[in-house]
């Protein structure tokens, strides 16, 4: 004879299984079926989710426990992250303003149910019963509301710290949120219910070993899903993209993939123009100086015309690689046309950026060279925020002006706001 506890735990995690399996199975045919579909049977599970956490429990190894909190709310909050995952934030909302209005107006139909006069009917039911289970169903939807809002937040916020894995980011973010809504959820069936203490440390315990069990059929969803995927035996890259990422990651990863120049490799103009005005904004709010230097080869049209366009693309791969390898971390290196490049400098001042600047010059100078062994030069201008202005178009109109100068003034040099320093170069001496 198997014990009651064990029986009652035996069911429970089929309910679980058989609950989260075929949720996920509605969330990964949304494309076929339609989304409405996993919308609509996550919303219709609401109602026996609130009753059976109001009135229904059943002794677990662990405890007394309400398998409409442990298996039906753990389950639709780790659902909600999934589509988060899945989809993006817009699409998250619906179903859980959805459940807001929907418990609302059950509240509000309840209480004027309330006053018809039933006298002479056969049934009548139990309004001032329904009318409590919409107060906890919708106290069940602000709390879902927050804890969704949370958990995003939590898993997004995780995977700066572990991009890649997914599936203990999912379990640490559910174990928080689950212990919060625990704490707030069992307040209110405590207060207004009388459910007895004993109950929340039951109902955590069951919720945390529910949210090993959705981890765990997660896991063996993203193996099978990945094993039978399109992208099998394509790139890590695609595979991380379409099955691990958020939205907001996704959205990243696709912008750290675009606004590249496509003969260099490093950002491109259209980059910069989103990039750069914010970073030195930030740079400046925060009281960090900011530095840009604009940078042109010294007469490149002669290594075109003498070696060919091809030699010449050559001589600008090369000139990127070495600028991107000479920069910082925290620098941002951008081709902004032809033979020009522009480098913004985050936290550096006047000084250290013309350090950086004349250290370029000096590299470039003895690295770089043409086919006839002739040197490559670069010659620069220095703009530094806020002293020559507070936004990117200030600065590079000054940057660019002493990159005019330098070039008048003699090539292979670097100009910034005084008009020559002791280190400012060849023509600067
Ligand atoms: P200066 O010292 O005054 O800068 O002389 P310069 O010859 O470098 O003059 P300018 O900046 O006007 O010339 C830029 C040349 O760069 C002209 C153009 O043919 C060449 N160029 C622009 N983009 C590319 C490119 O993608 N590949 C190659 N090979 N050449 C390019
Ligand atoms: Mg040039
Ligand atoms: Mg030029």
């Amino acid at each position: 004879m198997v014990p009651v506890q064990t029986f009652n735990l035996l069911l429970f995690v089929i309910e679980a299984v058989i609950y989260f399996t075929v949720m996920l199975a509605l969330l990964h045919f949304r494309k076929r079926t339609g989304l409405g579909v996993f919308l609509t049977a996550l919303g219709g599970m609401h109602f026996l989710e609130t009753y059976l956490a109001a009135v229904f429990y059943v002794s677990l190894p662990f405890g007394t426990v309400s398998p409409g909190s442990s298996v039906l709310f753990a389950g639709k909050l780790m659902l909600i992250l999934l589509l988060y995952i899945k989809e993006d934030a817009e699409t998250v909302r619906q179903p859980i303003y959805g459940l807001f209005l929907g418990n609302l107006l059950t509240v509000v139909l309840a209480f004027i149910l309330q006053f018809h006069d039933v006298s002479g009917a056969p049934m009548s039911g139990d309004t001032v019963f329904v009318e409590e289970m919409g107060w906890l169903m919708l106290w069940g939807t602000t709390l879902l509301y927050l804890d969704s809002i949370a958990i995003i937040l939590l898993y997004e916020k995780l995977g700066r710290y572990f991009p890649r894995r997914t599936i203990p980011r999912f379990l640490i973010a559910g174990a928080v949120l689950l212990t919060f809504d625990q704490i707030a959820f069992f307040g209110a069936l405590h207060i207004f219910l009388g459910v007895p203490v004993e109950a929340f440390w039951g109902g955590w315990k069951a919720k945390m070993f529910s949210l090993v069990l959705y981890s765990g059929l997660y896991l063996v969803y993203r193996r099978l899903c990945e094993a039978a995927g399109p992208y099998t035996s394509s790139s890590r890259a695609l595979s991380d993209v379409f099955g691990d990422l958020t939205f907001r990651e996704r959205y990243q990863d696709l912008l750290e993939r675009s606004g590249r120049d496509s003969l260099t490799g490093i950002f491109d103009r259209n980059r910069m123009e989103i990039d750069a005005p914010a970073t030195i904004r930030a740079c400046l709010q925060a009281g960090r100086p900011v530095s840009m230097v604009v940078l042109d080869v010294d007469h490149f049209k002669l290594v075109n015309d003498n070696f060919g366009h091809l030699q010449g693309d050559v001589v600008l791969k090369g000139l990127a690689g070495l600028l991107q390898a000479t920069v910082r971390n925290e620098d941002k290196l951008y081709r902004f046309g032809g033979e020009e490049f522009i480098i913004l400098l985050p936290g550096l001042d006047h000084e250290k950026a013309m350090a950086l600047a004349e250290r370029l010059r000096r590299e470039v100078a003895t690295i770089m060279a043409t086919p006839d062994l002739a040197p490559v030069t670069i010659s620069s201008g220095v703009a530094t925020g806020p002293e020559d202005g507070g936004s990117f178009s200030e600065l590079i109109a000054s940057a660019d002006g002493r990159l005019y100068r330098a070039k008048a003034e003699g090539r292979n040099c670097v100009r910034g706001q005084t008009v020559a320093t002791a280190d400012a170069g060849p023509a600067g001496a």
